[in-house]
């Protein structure tokens, strides 16, 4: 599977392309609307057939191009079932599989961040939405964000090989990939075996300020982008 990582400046949001060098077949994760033309192009020049638009979560922080892409490539678009974004063609759950020729992309249902996180699997990598950052996780604080599913969620994520590559759904600092062999040595907030009690204590004690953008995403990625 080829993967691409692409980066809007605005709301350090990382989009990712993927595709099948065999079909180019693609799905891109997680859009951002102000970037529908720069990805739209860029699917064009690279003659790639756009298949799915996936999200990892609604999101607060920015504005999905989902219905537009949709609208520009037939793609079908696709959100857990429990984001409540009935604009999606396909409301996913754990275990949902995508395919691109014969390479597939498996759900993981990943809540706590919000109830309707996911993660998305390939083979030797995680699109990990904002369930896992690098160094770091998703606020648990809104958006029936709950710490301790996050906890459980994560360690489903620490499951798999520490090989594994982290692709976040944000970086604030930079970083642009992680290894889940890292994170579980080196993630201050649930990382070196910390235990779930303390994990949660850190989580439900960070006293956020709510997203700037909030009152605009929610409503804008229940409606696909399109409004
Ligand atoms: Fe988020």
């Amino acid at each position: 599977m080829k993967v691409r990582q692409l980066f809007d400046q605005d709301t350090w949001t990382y989009t990712y392309l993927l595709w099948d060098e065999q079909t180019k077949e693609a799905a891109i994760i997680d859009s951002v609307k102000e970037k529908f033309s720069r990805d739209a192009k860029y699917i064009k020049d690279l003659g790639l057939k756009l298949k799915y638009s996936l999200e990892t979560h609604v999101h607060a922080d920015h504005v999905t191009a989902s219905g537009q892409l949709r609208d520009e490539f037939g793609c079908e678009t696709a959100v857990h079932k429990d984001g409540g974004a009935k604009c999606a063609d396909l409301q996913i759950e754990e275990g949902k599989v995508f395919t691109l020729g014969v390479q597939e992309i498996k759900t993981i249902h990943t809540p706590g961040h919000t109830n309707g996180d996911v993660t998305y699997a390939i083979d030797g990598a995680l699109f990990t939405g904002d369930a896992l950052l690098i160094r770091a996780c998703g606020r648990t604080d809104f958006q029936q964000g709950s710490s301790e599913q996050l906890y459980h969620s994560i360690e489903k994520l620490f499951a798999f090989s520490d090989d594994t590559i982290v692709y976040p759904g944000h970086d604030y600092d930079g970083f642009t990939e992680s290894t889940i062999g890292e994170e579980k040595a080196l993630n201050p907030r649930l990382g070196n075996n910390k235990s779930k009690e303390e994990f949660m204590s850190i989580m439900d004690n960070m006293n956020l300020p709510k997203p700037k953008r909030i009152d605009v995403a929610l409503p804008g990625n229940l409606a696909c982008g399109n409004q």
